[in-house]
């Protein structure tokens, strides 16, 4: 049998290749970790949901001091906002997060940390900094870059990612954003409350594409409403550097060609697989730009080499980066044959209200020929709502033909949280009966999760029919008082 240096070798010190690296080292695997940047953690701690999720913060309590008379407080005459004080606050949690993810923890967990650009020499070794390194599995887990479209003038024209909006010496005063999705909604969200002025450019006639239309365009309206601009159905025809200013033109699907100006230019288009500088060519794995060619149980052409992540160009979520990096475990380690699923997958755009789906939602019914009935509640009839000053929103709950519960969507405050329950629900094959039934405190948010269930049971509980044989049965005399 072949010597190897190791059991197990990951590329890609991020949300996918530290859970794999993890996992193998605690079960007592060989394990190899190699990153390429200086400092483990990947881009959900350095540039992703760590960074834009305590800017969002940040930019949420400075909008709730600008609406203190809402609350019945003073006006607060608020001053402009100092990024590099709000960069500081970003870097200050990186860092305590960044202890989680270090290279002693994981080398006392058991695993060989090594930093440096892999280069695959064959199907089991790399070659690192002039090192070759064998393993008997490989992970590839080296996630993905913001991806840059080939729009003329676009090259020359300096433009942001998201790897550059959280170092600002001072806050931009006008951005224009390519692409509406869920990194594009919740930074023009951020930055239009900071201050700055935004303008979202988005191809469709709907943003945050992969969600129902009802709930992505009540979003829309509340950023609307905040002040950021959007151009819809528009495509984009050119970029240019104006100097101080950057111009992008565009073209609606309706009118001539227009031109925008602003400071700077977000680039959130979607994302491209971190896999040109792997030599995968050369060990013959096949990938396009969106990510590897994977079986369902995350392995390449070659059964030992494996994928996780962002580079499966599936979901790209660190919750699934995780996932996937638990059935590489399973399968590579354990020699348990698992399956990626992702019907329940849950996921959340983190705009103010947040946007929460898990499972089916009525797009995604219809794309795959299921027929459902949808239930909802809306959040302005949650007391808790109201008193938080948080009425907008709603909860979808969808259920097939025979009362089964296929997906829910919360639009609303801590959405992200409240799918949680959902996450139970539809896993465990929870009845809407039982969840319906189940006492939830109250005053709390979490109490829609409850009603919706309820309003669908009334339905059936409260039903002429029933009420019939319950008359009949135990000789109840009806309605005691009617509509005027
Ligand atoms: C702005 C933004 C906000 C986001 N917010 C959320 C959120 O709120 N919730 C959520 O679930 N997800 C969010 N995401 C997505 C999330 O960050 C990714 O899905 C997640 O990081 C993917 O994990 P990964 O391990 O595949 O990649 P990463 O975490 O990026 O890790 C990949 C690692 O591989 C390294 N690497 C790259 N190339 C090589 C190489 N050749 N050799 C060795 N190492 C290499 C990288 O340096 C990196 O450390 C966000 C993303 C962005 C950009």
């Amino acid at each position: 049998m072949a010597n190897y240096d190791y059991d197990i070798g990951i590329l890609g010190g991020g949300s996918g290749g530290l859970t794999v690296a993890a996992g193998a080292a605690q079960l007592g695997a060989r394990t190899l970790l190699v990153e390429k940047e200086e400092a483990l953690g990947g881009d959900c701690l350095h540039f992703g949901c760590v960074p834009s999720k305590t800017l969002i913060r940040t930019a949420h309590v400075y909008h709730l001091m600008k609406k203190a008379k809402e609350f019945g407080l003073p006006p607060v005459e608020v001053r402009p906002v100092d990024f590099r004080e709000v960069a500081k606050r970003i870097q200050s949690v990186i860092q305590v997060i960044q202890k989680h993810d270090s290279e002693e923890r994981f080398c006392n967990l058991g695993a060989k940390v090594e930093f440096g650009p892999p280069i695959f020499r064959d199907e089991h070794s790399i070659d690192l900094n002039g090192k070759f390194l064998s393993a008997k599995n490989w992970v590839i887990a080296t996630g993905s870059s913001a991806s840059i479209p080939p729009i003329p003038g676009l090259e020359q024209t300096p433009y942001l990612t998201n790897r550059d909006l959280y170092s600002f010496d001072r806050l931009p005063t006008s951005m224009i954003i390519l692409g509406a999705g869920p990194i594009a909604a919740e930074m023009a969200q951020a930055f239009c409350r900071l201050g700055t002025r935004v303008e979202v450019i988005q191809r469709s006639g709907q943003i945050l594409s992969n969600e129902d239309k009802d709930m992505a365009d009540r979003v829309m309206e509340v950023l609307q409403e905040e002040g950021v601009a959007f151009h819809l159905n528009t495509s984009i025809l050119s970029a240019r550097d104006l100097g101080k200013e950057r111009e992008v033109v565009i073209k609606p699907r309706e009118g001539g060609p227009k031109s925008l100006k602003a400071e700077t230019i977000l680039i959130a288009l979607g994302r491209e697989a971190n896999l040109k500088s792997l030599n995968l060519e050369g060990i013959g794995v096949p990938y396009d730009p969106k990510g590897l060619t994977l079986d369902a149980r995350l392995r390449t052409i070659h059964k030992h080499i494996y994928g996780a992540g962002d580079v499966t160009g599936t979901y790209q979520f660190t919750h699934a980066a995780g996932y996937e990096g638990s059935i590489v475990v399973s399968n590579a380690i354990f020699h348990l044959p698992r399956k990626v699923d992702y019907t329940y997958l849950p996921w959340c755009t983190y705009t103010h209200p947040e946007l929460a789906s898990i499972g089916m939602n009525e797009k995604r019914a219809k794309a795959a020929g299921i027929e459902y009935d949808v239930w909802v509640e809306e959040f302005k009839d949650n007391d808790r709502s109201l008193a938080e000053g948080e009425p907008v929103g709603k909860i979808k709950m969808l259920l097939d033909k025979k009362g089964k519960p296929i997906g829910v969507q919360i639009l609303g405050p801590r959405a992200g949280d409240l799918v949680s329950e959902w996450v139970a629900v539809l896993n465990g094959g929870v009845k809407p009966m039982t969840l319906a039934a189940a006492v939830h405190p109250y005053p709390t948010l979490g109490e829609i999760n409850k009603k919706v269930a309820g309003t669908y049971l009334s339905s059936k509980i409260f039903s002429e029919r029933m009420k019939k044989g319950l008359r009949f049965f135990f000789n109840l005399r009806g309605r005691a008082c009617g509509p005027t």
